[in-house]
């Protein structure tokens, strides 16, 4: 199994480099922000908690998230691997990842983060609320407040993972297939 995280700020381009490297490798694309966006939009019990959080900014507690996580890669059969977007995004979720693939003698192979300056987020994001209708998207003060939270809360997950030499930056500014090779560039360096 090939798995990898892919980490960066909300508006860093996740799910655009996800779209384009899920196709080259096979690989399963699991974002929690869309498993949360699709309970939400069938007002599952689930969706119903999570938007209390993702509405004010906040992160979907870690419990919650993890479970959700565990049962999404469950459902796959033999899967060739998983690309994580937007997981973990606590120390707390990148310690039970880790446990959770031992348990399956697999492991994550590398974090790949996307760095992009914050001034330059603010105006992606400001962008696309017009076009993905997420509310989230849409009120700079949310904004503001999910870049917090990424400064606070998420971003010592990748000293949790350069601790383990695993840690791979890629510079977020660019363009969309430029990005894509520096990025399939790292995850050959990473392959068996
Ligand atoms: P995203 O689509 O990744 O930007 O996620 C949208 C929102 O879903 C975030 O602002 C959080 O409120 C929530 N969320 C997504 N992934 C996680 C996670 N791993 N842990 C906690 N909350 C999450």
């Amino acid at each position: 199994m090939l798995n990898l995280v892919l980490f960066g700020p909300p508006g860093a381009g996740k799910g655009t480099q996800s779209a384009n490297i899920i196709r080259k490798y096979g690989l399963i694309h699991l974002s929690t922000g869309d498993i949360f966006r699709f309970n939400i939009g069938n007002k599952t019990e689930l969706g119903q908690l999570a938007k209390s959080y993702i509405d004010k900014g906040q992160l979907v507690p870690d419990e919650v998230t993890i479970n959700m996580l565990k049962s999404e890669v469950n459902k796959h059969v033999n899967p060739k691997g998983f690309i994580f977007d937007g997981f973990p995004r606590t120390k707390v979720q990148a310690e039970a990842l880790d446990e959770f693939l031992a348990e399956k003698d697999a492991k994550v192979a590398g974090m790949i983060a996307l760095e992009v300056p914050e001034d330059e987020l603010k105006e992606r994001l400001r962008k696309r609320a017009i076009d993905s209708g997420r509310t989230d998207d849409a009120n700079p003060e949310i904004i503001a407040n999910r870049i917090s939270v990424y400064n606070n809360e998420t971003a010592p997950v990748k000293v949790f993972y350069n601790a383990q030499d695993k840690l791979h930056k890629i510079n977020g500014l660019g363009g969309i297939e430029e990005i894509t090779d520096a990025i399939i560039e790292t995850i050959e360096s990473l392959k068996d």
